[in-house]
């Protein structure tokens, strides 16, 4: 009989004793382990668990707010209500599964893992959020380089993400079948104005075929417009992304339903 092989657990209290054990092979971080399933773990020989690495801190300095890889999605909701209630990551954040699994999710591993539901990235994306990374490739890389470059995930452990406190208007949906189901697309939009100008906007899609995008042509038209000025419906047509076919229907109609839901985005946040 095929003899069933052992997985080691890891424990490491320190950087340095993490970074070495990320140069084994078939060894893994796990943070929440919710995305770890049986069926992937026919590769793995061995599992680092990150609680005991000092990761799990919360900072707010100088307008930087800084939130270590092993905070769990209730952890940063509970941390950054207490600071602006109405932070896009209050709003993301909460509506993503359920109690018991917002309170195992990690930061860390959402970052890693993204998965094209994620409730985080399109908030972290917009924000411009940095990455700090331990082991192969120590440094702070922005967000989008992390995700787009392999390299960067291999051998490295995510140590914390940071970003300006700054003063953004945010709006936040979640396009899905039922509270409990995976979304099928989110969108984040920011929003900075002065009196009737809108100084700044950032508008990301994440679940579109690859995977997110940051919708910036959009964002020029916006910059520097007067609110009164915009034609919701004339910015539709200027959109250009495209969506895998899901459960909630086919590529063509998810494309119309993204397109109807920016508008309402737009529309709710301009106004409000
Ligand atoms: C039923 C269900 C529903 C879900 N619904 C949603 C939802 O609606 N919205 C949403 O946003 N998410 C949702 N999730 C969570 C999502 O699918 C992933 O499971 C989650 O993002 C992974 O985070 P984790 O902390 O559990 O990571 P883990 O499962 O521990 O790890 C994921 C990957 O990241 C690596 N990793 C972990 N931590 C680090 C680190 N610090 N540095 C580098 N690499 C690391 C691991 O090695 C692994 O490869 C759901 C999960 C489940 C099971």
């Amino acid at each position: 009989m095929k003899e069933k092989k052992e997985i080691e657990w890891y424990f490491p209290e320190c950087f340095d004793e993490a970074s070495c054990l990320l140069k084994k092979e078939g060894v893994i971080p796990h943070g929440g382990g919710t995305s770890i399933r049986r069926a992937s773990l026919g590769h793995l020989f061995g599992l680092i668990e990150l609680s005991h690495l000092p990761m799990h801190y919360f900072l707010v300095d100088d307008g930087i707010i800084e939130i270590g890889a092993t905070n769990t999605f209730s952890d940063v909701i509970e941390n950054i209500r207490k600071i602006d209630p109405k932070h896009i990551l209050v709003k993301s954040l909460w509506q993503a599964a359920s109690t018991p699994l917002r309170n195992r999710i990690t930061i860390g591993g959402s970052i890693a893992y993204f998965p094209i539901w994620s409730d985080l990235m399109g908030s972290l994306i917009a924000l411009d959020a940095e990455v700090t990374l331990i082991g192969k490739n120590e440094g702070i890389y922005p967000i989008t380089q992390y995700v787009n470059d392999r390299n960067l995930r291999n051998g490295t452990l995510i140590k914390d993400i940071k970003f300006k406190q700054n003063g953004w208007s945010s709006y936040y949906h979640r396009e899905s079948r039922t509270n409990f189901d995976y979304s099928s697309f989110n969108i984040t939009i920011l929003l900075k104005t002065t009196k009737t100008k809108i100084e700044d906007i950032r508008i990301v899609l994440v679940g579109c075929t690859k995977k997110y995008k940051r919708l910036i042509e959009l964002e020029k038209y916006f910059k520097g417009k007067k609110v009164t000025k915009i034609n919701s419906e004339e910015i539709l047509g200027s959109i250009d992304v495209t969506f895998p076919a899901k459960k909630l229907g086919s590529p063509e109609y998810i494309s119309h339903l993204a397109g109807i839901q920016l508008k309402r985005g737009f529309e709710e946040i301009l106004n409000s």
